[in-house]
């Protein structure tokens, strides 16, 4: 991208057009980001293709088969069942019953409704009255279900390996120490939690001289750009709803971090009605789910982002009158910043274009940026009076008494640490390498830790507890914005957990306290004396009425910007073309605590496509100027420290660059995380733990196939997604719809005639609409060996599309399911009628008429057809059953041999269908929801009867932007589709 009066003919685009501009999938990039694509579909299994995959199982290889199950040949199976002998009361067999409770990331809560079937939790959805959430999710929230039926997780507590017990425990720490905690020391992960900081107060006052040390957060950077523009601690907040104009500065609103789901909403809002489009400007170094929406994206280093964020805020000084803002000095010093050539025009343009949204302009700067850049940036939205930002209080307590990372260390390394509990989720395997923390452990003379798992730090401990999962105990937490949560347990710890705050009362003094007393006595203490009705209504609605924080008045502290303003300028900067590597957590796996799921293993990355596993994404020029390929295996060298691992050739990625995702390379006892991909951890440094510089690069001559799924699926030359920008003045070209058919129309007009609409202006690709039908559908995971020959089961996937060169693209993502077409291909070529036409429209699957020709996915011209080639559904057996219970008893577990696809939910229709057939009434527009729909963070996605023409799914199929993929080849699909709407800025060429 450049600037208009800076462009080059040569190497224009065609003009802004959706009917020329040539929309591609990432196979047809030029030059070829990825080898020749696979076909469509492999070749059938091979006659030992079962033999392999057991025998990949039993050598632990296929660590998908590990939590799916070892694939039987036996159909017929026999299960002993029980009625209640004493019904219990409030619980009807079938009837599925719900809950609110809170999920902690990064210390904040997400507000959660969790179904229960018969006291077993099966599903998670967003709490639509909690800010984080407004009923959204993203991957994580849907995913975490699975996790409490992981049968990996920590059983039981031992003492020096052998087996223990939780009574011994308490016998063993709960006395006072006579030492006054001059030895004891805490590791914990950042929290909201009033109650888990209560305890920790309580602990320190029994034991005076013990510390507390927090591992460092993603937000950390956040908090200290605060503090440095505000000179107090206080928590930055965006409100996005009437923004006109974003920068957004290594900022992704698909990053997994708390209170990112409704800004995802905002700024999606803002993008549906091409009259009144937001511009989004986004300078990131990999492509992300927010590079996708983008306007304009312009690709930086993660040092570049730094530059680039400053050339902003001189530019948009230069464009203020003098007088008018700020402290004179300030203005003055920042016009006379240094800016890097390359990025002076272009962030001129965007400056002005930001002054001239002045009061609806917003720059958002991501957690990986340094605390001097966020303090830049507060300041540059002042001057742009944005109404976008403010300040609340912080949700997550500043301890003035905590310890350091680096502190504790040291004292570990002396030898000055008696005892040290690990309250923090795997801090050997996620801290920065350089600190080490798995030697230093070594020298404090027990280790005691609260585990999830038997990882990487368990392995060093002394004392191991299981912990419980976030679904089966107690415990309190914050929003973004500061509202409080009760989190509830679902169901009984399955294997006896303990959570941080019994571990810590433990500590206290007060180990006879049930999790439960805990929880209710912070509640009286919190809210006084009437605290009961409060309790219930918080635990019902699953938010703490009236606690959000209220907005601080805060001023800019102009001296204090001017020091970061001359750190930033004199801080010390990488050598020009020296490789950069990148980190980042927000996706899939996050640091690592999810990499024992398997629907997340499995899901594809939004970006690169990779399934099971991690690989250093870099740009197609530097692929070529280090003659690599996607798949090639190479070493990262810093300070004697390495990582090795394979590449892949990203569009879109900054040069000279690296972007490596982490929680890869796990070498616990998890049997679905470990030696999958590579572990980044040795290359970070505490000082700087989200990119490094002077980093040496190593081939090994060796190679790894990457489980990509977007080369199996790519819809090679076809006119399948449509883009129009605020430019043009004509109306989208209308879909190529076939005139002619041979066959009768679909007698519509009978009832209820379900249809769905999905908004490419709105979707992101964030991928939570993958795993929600995951979860609610019983989609299988089948392990990477499978993936490779293209036999992953998800019933929706995400197909990303580029145009223009491959180094700086524009993205199209296209959730892509089954398009229950009125005319459907499949249904016409099956022998047995195992795929048919129900009356509403549905294209429904028989399972039990399937014989598995696979006539109807050959015939499918839109591929989202899935095969069983293996008892993937026998999961359970392989692990004492345990995986059963999360499945939704609502839905078929198909078996061997049958296909599946997306059934528009169709339970949840029928559900609810016979519910206002009880209430003699008629399904009201609204009220079915597709588990993708639910999921969906931006509402992408619209369900609803054509047959009511004011319905919301009637009135999308009636935009002018509304199409069908593939319309010309007479499918008539019921599915259709919003061509995408782009708003560049006049006065940059793309
Ligand atoms: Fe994310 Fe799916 Fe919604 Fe797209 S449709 S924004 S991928 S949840
Ligand atoms: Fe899956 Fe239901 Fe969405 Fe279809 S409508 S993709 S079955 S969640």
């Amino acid at each position: 991208m450049r600037p208009m009066n800076d462009h080059d003919d040569s190497k224009s685009q065609a003009p802004t057009s959706h009917s020329s501009r040539p929309w591609r999938s990432l196979d047809e990039m030029e030059p070829s980001p990825i080898d020749e694509p696979r076909h469509e579909f492999p070749p059938p299994p091979s006659a030992d293709g079962f033999e392999f995959t057991r025998r990949a199982w039993l050598e632990g290889a296929a660590a998908g088969l590990a939590m799916a199950g070892v694939a039987g040949c036996a159909r017929d199976r026999q299960d002993k069942i029980l009625g209640y002998t004493t019904q219990p009361v409030d619980v009807v067999p079938g009837r599925p019953r719900h809950f609110a409770t809170s999920m902690e990331i990064d210390g904040l809560g997400t507000g959660l409704i969790v179904e229960t079937h018969e006291g077993r939790p099966t599903k998670i959805e967003g709490n639509p009255d909690h800010p984080s959430s407004l009923g959204a999710t993203s991957p994580f929230e849907q995913a975490w279900i699975l996790d409490l039926y992981d049968p990996d997780r920590a059983k039981s507590v031992r003492e020096c390996g052998g087996a223990a017990s939780w009574q011994g425990f308490v016998a063993r720490f709960s006395a006072p120490r006579a030492d006054r905690g001059a030895g004891l020391r805490f590791l914990c992960d950042p929290t909201s939690s009033s109650m888990i900081h209560e305890l920790v107060a309580a602990v320190r006052r029994r034991h005076p001289e013990s510390r507390v040390t927090w591992m460092p957060a993603r937000s950390d950077a956040v908090r200290d750009g605060a503090r440095i523009a505000f000179g107090s601690d206080v928590c930055p907040q965006w409100d996005l709803s009437h923004a006109r104009t974003l920068l957004a500065l290594d900022w992704d609103m698909a990053d997994a971090s708390p209170g990112m789901l409704p800004l995802s909403r905002q700024i999606a809002d803002g993008r549906r009605h091409r009259d009144r489009m937001n511009r989004l400007y986004v300078v990131e170094p990999a492509l992300t789910p927010t590079g996708t929406l983008a306007d304009h994206r312009i690709r930086r280093t993660l040092e570049g982002v730094c530059s680039f964020s400053r050339a902003v805020v001189a530019a948009l000084a230069a464009e203020l009158p003098s007088s008018a803002e700020g402290s004179s000095s300030l203005l003055a010093r920042v016009r006379a910043l240094d800016i890097a050539p390359d990025d002076r025009a272009l962030s001129e343009v965007i400056a002005r274009d930001l002054v001239n949204a002045r009061g609806a302009a917003v720059i958002l700067p991501g957690p990986r940026l340094p605390a001097d850049v966020h303090a830049l940036v507060h300041l540059a939205n002042d001057w742009l009076g944005s109404r976008h930002s403010y300040a609340i209080d912080p949700p997550i307590p500043v301890d003035p008494s905590a310890l350091g990372l680096e502190a504790l260390r040291a004292e570990l390394e002396r030898g000055a640490v008696d005892t040290l509990v690990v309250l923090a989720h795997n801090p050997v395997y996620s801290a920065p390498g350089d600190l080490d923390l798995g030697r230093h452990f070594q020298r404090a003379r027990e280790v005691v830790y609260l585990a999830s798992h038997e990882n990487e730090t368990a392995t060093l401990a002394s004392w191991v507890v299981p912990a419980a999962h976030g679904l089966e105990t107690w415990g309190d937490l914050r929003a973004h914005d500061g509202t409080s949560s009760v989190i509830q347990p679902l169901i009984e710890p399955l294997f006896g957990g303990k959570s941080v705050a019994e571990v810590l009362a433990v500590f206290s003094g007060d180990a006879a306290s049930s999790p439960h007393d805990l929880v209710r006595g912070w509640f009286r203490r919190a809210y006084g004396p009437g605290d009961s009705d409060r309790f219930g209504e918080a635990l019902r609605r699953g938010i703490v009425s009236s606690t959000a924080f209220l907005r601080r008045q805060v001023e800019l502290d102009a001296r204090a910007l001017l020091g970061a303003l001359e750190r930033e300028t004199h801080r010390k900067r990488p050598e020009a073309r020296a490789i950069e590597v990148a980190f980042e957590a927000r996706s899939k796996v996050f640091d690592g605590r999810y990499a024992n799921n398997p629907w997340l293993q499995e899901l594809p990355c939004p970006m690169t496509k990779i399934t099971w596993g991690n690989a250093a994404a870099l740009s197609p020029a530097t692929a070529k100027r280090l003659g690599l390929a996607t798949g090639d295996v190479v070493t990262f060298v810093l300070d004697e420290r390495d990582a090795t691992g394979p590449v892949v050739i990203a569009p879109g990625h900054a040069d000279d660059a690296f972007t490596i995702p982490l929680g890869y390379g796990r070498k616990g006892e998890e049997r679905i995380a470990r030696d999958v991909g590579f572990s980044a951890a040795p290359l970070r440094r505490a000082m700087s733990p989200w990119s490094a510089h002077g980093v040496v690069l190593r081939k090994t001559g060796r190679r790894e196939d990457l489980a990509l799924t977007q080369r199996h699926h790519g819809l090679f030359g076809r006119d399948i997604v449509k883009v129009i920008s605020t430019n043009e003045s004509e109306a989208p070209e209308a879909s190529r719809e076939a005139e002619a058919s041979l066959y009768t129309p679909f007698p519509a007009g009978t009832g209820q005639q379900w249809a769905m609409s999905i908004d490419l202006s709105a979707c992101s690709g964030c991928s939570a609409c993958m795993v929600a039908c995951q979860a609610e559908n019983n989609v299988m995971t089948v392990g990477k060996e499978n993936v490779l020959v293209a036999r992953e089961m998800h019933w929706i996937r995400i197909d990303t599309y580029f145009t223009g060169p491959a180094e700086e693209p524009r993205a199209v993502n296209q959730p892509m399911l089954c398009q229950h077409c009125e005319k459907a291909p499949c249904e016409y070529v099956c022998p047995v009628n195992a795929t048919e036409h129900s009356p509403d429209g549905l294209n429904e699957m028989v399972y039990n008429r399937c014989i598995g020709t696979r006539f109807c996915s050959n015939n499918c011209p839109y591929k989202v057809r899935r095969f069983n080639w293996f008892h993937w559904s026998r999961a359970a057996q392989g692990n004492d059953g345990l995986i059963r219970l999360q499945r939704n008893p609502e839905v078929t577990v198909r078996d061997r041999g049958v296909m599946e696809k997306c059934t528009y939910c169709v339970q949840r229709i029928r559900t609810t269908e016979l519910r206002a057939r009880v209430e003699g009434r008629s399904v009201a527009d609204g009220e079915i929801t597709p588990a993708c729909a639910q999921a969906c963070p931006t509402r992408a996605i619209v369900f609803g009867s054509i047959a009511d023409h004011a319905s919301a799914v009637s009135r999308a199929h009636a935009d002018a932007r509304s199409f069908a993929v593939l319309a010309e080849l007479g499918t008539v699909p019921r599915t259709r589709y919003l061509a995408k709407i782009e708003n560049p800025n006049p006065e940059l060429r793309r």
